[in-house]
């Protein structure tokens, strides 16, 4: 048995200026041919899933290749054309081939296309025989369209958020795919969809209401039912039509896989109101933290890096300084990422005080911010991760520098790197533990390193392309009525 394999998974925030090319997705990773069977070692994704399922089968994997891109602007269309050509090309070279095994993220967007997924997927179907399966692997926070629904091609979205599944999502989707060509099954797909978006932060599959809707997925597959139940709340940053939560169920009876389609998408509907996220006004997480004993910490929700956003927003620098946090009596402690300052800054040298123009560079999202403070440390952004999840890794910041702005100290560093874990600030000899107020650009999982040390934690309500205030993302594309922004809760 033959069967191709190929990863190609981007996921697009549509508010941010920049473009994702083939260098977006090299920096990330770019495998080719035979060397995707050992490139992955150990990491559980997708493809080593794939590879594992067809290994136990005794099937002859083909992989074509495998690439990722961090989340990042709107795709382009030159760059998936040579992305999706050369996977077409690798294809044409193993035909014939039994059956094809795709890893996608769901929420690519291109820019002359809404809908990448579907474009991939029938780029792929072309090359192949009618009736030879494909099966699709997707990450929860994909945009699911009717367009993808192709004939002989299924979907298994990821079970978890956070995200711990990729693995077993990769091995599930070849294993139904094994099934397939062996004539075990013979798979349907039912889409429902409501036109609704949540924070991911409150839409955790963890947590209700989303783990309710979870559970009753999985009692309908232990029910024999279907065979597989994937729900995907969507990622918000995205500016396209029919966006919304998606219930997409994989059965052997069509109707019966609508049935149930219809009523997971139903209770997400039913119980909207509660994926409401909890989130506070900037200036009063700002005077709590000033006048409360302990460490606050609070989320600079609107400009994570992790949801695409180039964290260069100087809401928060802004918000400290008109509170007066530089002449407070603890420190507050922030972040931008701005490469142009951070040189400027390590020109000047170690107790050099120096004025700068800060942020907004890269976003566009106003004017820089210009601020003067003494420069405490230079460093070239290396640090080591050790909260848990992060193993020890090496965590890069590129050239970084911390700026003593009065009581404030100022993170500024050169790669929209992860904010999650201490080591950003330790590495440049900055306390957290020991500061009034420390604000992350992480959505939620700064809540693991953090939780420890903090007397409270807040998600502020701050503006940017990974907004979590619903009602604040500019949308302009997205099919109407929608919630949370034309419809009240009842
Ligand atoms: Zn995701």
């Amino acid at each position: 048995m033959r069967i191709a394999i190929a990863e190609f998974k981007q996921e697009t925030n549509s508010f941010v200026p920049f473009t994702t090319t083939v260098k977006t997705f090299e920096d990330q990773y770019l495998y080719r041919g035979d060397d995707i069977l050992t490139a992955f070692g150990n990491a559980r994704l997708e493809v080593p899933g794939a590879l594992d399922a067809c290994r136990e089968a005794g099937a002859t994997p083909l992989p074509l290749l495998a690439t990722m891109a961090m989340a990042s602007g709107t795709v382009e269309r030159k760059s998936f054309d040579t992305l999706m050509n050369e996977i077409v090309e690798r294809l044409r070279a193993v035909l014939p081939v039994d059956g094809v095994f795709l890893a996608l993220h769901g929420a690519m967007i291109l820019e002359d296309e809404p809908d990448a997924e579907a474009e991939i997927v029938r780029r792929v179907r072309a090359e192949l025989k009618p009736g030879t399966p494909i099966t699709v692997s997707l990450d929860l926070h994909g945009h699911i369209t009717a367009a993808m629904l192709q004939p002989d091609v299924a979907y298994i979205g990821y079970r978890e958020f956070p995200h711990i599944d990729m693995y077993e999502t990769g091995y599930r989707c070849t294993k139904l795919l094994i099934d397939w060509i062996n004539g075990k099954v013979k798979p349907v797909m039912a889409l429902s969809k409501r036109h609704m978006v949540f924070s991911p932060d409150s839409a955790r599959t963890t947590t209700p209401p989303l783990s309710d809707i979870v559970a009753e997925g999985r009692a309908m597959e232990a029910r024999g039912e279907v065979l597989h139940v994937s729900l995907f709340p969507v990622q918000p940053w995205i500016d396209t039509p029919d966006l919304g939560f998606a219930a997409l169920v994989c059965g052997e009876d069509q109707q019966q896989a609508q049935v149930a389609a219809d009523k997971l998408a139903k209770m997400a509907w039913d119980r909207r109101a509660e994926f409401e996220p909890d989130v506070t006004p900037l200036d009063e997480i700002i005077r709590i933290g000033l006048s409360s004993p302990g460490l606050t910490v609070a989320s600079d929700s609107g400009d994570t890096p992790s949801g695409g956003a180039a964290a260069d927003s100087t809401a928060v620098l802004a918000g400290l300084l008109a509170a007066g946090a530089d002449r407070a009596d603890r420190i507050s402690i922030c972040t931008i990422c701005d490469a142009e300052a951070a040189v400027e800054a390590a020109k000047a040298g170690v107790g050099k005080t120096i004025t700068l123009a800060v942020g907004h560079k890269r976003s566009g999202l106003g004017d820089p911010l210009t601020v003067t403070g003494k420069v405490k440390t230079i460093s070239d952004g290396q640090y080591v991760l050790e909260g848990p999840g992060g193993n020890g890794m090496v965590g890069e910041m590129g050239l970084t520098i911390v700026l003593a702005i009065g009581s404030i100290r100022l993170n500024l560093r050169s790669i929209p790197h992860f904010e999650w874990d201490l080591g950003i600030h330790k590495s440049v000899g900055l306390d957290p533990a020991a500061a009034a107020l420390v604000f992350v650009r992480s959505p939620s999982h700064f809540r693991v390193s953090y939780t420890p040390i903090a007397a409270r934690i807040f998600l502020a309500d701050t503006p940017g392309p990974t907004c979590v205030n619903m009602r604040r993302i500019p949308f302009t594309k997205v099919t109407r009525p929608f919630y949370p922004l034309d419809l009240a809760n009842d």
